[in-house]
């Protein structure tokens, strides 16, 4: 690759903000972001966890911890202000964090429905609400959301997660349409099925693990470093006229 190339996926001299950076998907986001030269804000809601910080200032980066608890309103809008007042500024976030509630829908309890839309949408709306007043008025940024599979699919037993995952497509829409004028790229990725802690269930269960790997093209479950390319390239200049796209990172799931 020339030097012209890997200039495109450059963030140096970028903030970025992570949810979800302490493990899974969204650890390896940030590490990719920061390996790509950003400077890292990890939002998290355990505030003494350190280690992902510790791995990006092993990089060379500014990396610091800063408190979201997704589950609580409160705490969403207190996020990004903090990133502003610690960081100075903000150019990339990514709202990585995300829980997954499993019932029959006979018999879904309604308050994990409303826990499931509070952390999977609600936060998402909150904290892209205040990025985006930030990025419109210096007319720059990119915001990334974490979508999934059932965004475009229903899933089963997991109707309050598919409802919020849905909503967080047609958000990303809504938002991009608004500002992609005024130079702020807002996108999501859209993971397939990846072996994380959200997932331990599902892949202890034999029959369903293998009926899975039967469908998916590639034939195995993705890894969390599946996920450094999709988001190095959207938070990035090379998709500076990408706007309101929703990249699945799936194994080819979704052609079949
Ligand atoms: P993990 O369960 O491995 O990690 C979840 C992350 O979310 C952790 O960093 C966790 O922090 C954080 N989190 C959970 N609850 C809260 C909270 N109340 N406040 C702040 N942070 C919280 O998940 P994945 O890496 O698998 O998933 C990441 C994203 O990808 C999610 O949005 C998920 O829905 C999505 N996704 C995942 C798929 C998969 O197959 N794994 C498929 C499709 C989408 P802590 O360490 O403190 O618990």
């Amino acid at each position: 690759m020339s030097s012209s190339h890997l200039a495109l996926f450059s963030l140096h001299g970028k903030i970025a903000a992570v949810s979800g950076g302490t493990r899974g998907i969204g650890k390896a986001m940030a590490i990719a972001l920061a390996e790509a030269g950003a400077d890292i804000a990890l939002l998290q809601r355990d505030v003494a966890n350190t280690e992902v910080r510790d791995e990006i200032r092993a990089l060379g980066r500014k990396c610091e911890v800063l408190h979201l608890d997704i589950a609580d309103h409160e705490s969403c809008t207190k996020a990004i202000p903090a990133v502003l007042e610690t960081m100075g500024d903000i150019d990339i976030l990514i709202n990585n964090a995300g829980i997954q509630k499993r019932h029959k829908s006979v018999d879904f309890p309604d308050e994990d429905f409303n826990t499931v839309l509070q952390c999977n949408l609600k936060s998402v709306w909150t904290l892209s609400q205040a990025a985006g007043r930030h990025m419109v008025q210096k007319r720059s940024g990119k915001i990334i959301n974490t979508a999934s599979l059932l965004s475009f699919q229903g899933g089963i037993n997991v109707p309050a997660y598919a409802a919020a995952k849905g909503a967080v497509a047609t958000v990303i829409k809504a938002l991009s349409n608004e500002w992609a004028s005024q130079g702020v790229n807002v996108n999501g990725i859209a993971p397939g099925y990846i072996d994380t802690d959200m997932n331990s269930a599902l892949m202890q269960d034999q029959t369903r693990y293998r009926q899975l790997l039967e469908r998916i093209p590639q034939g195995r479950f993705g890894t969390p470093e599946d996920f450094k390319g999709a988001v190095v390239y959207l938070a990035s200049n090379a998709s500076n006229y990408v706007n309101g796209e929703i990249l699945v990172v799936d194994g080819g799931w979704m052609g079949r």
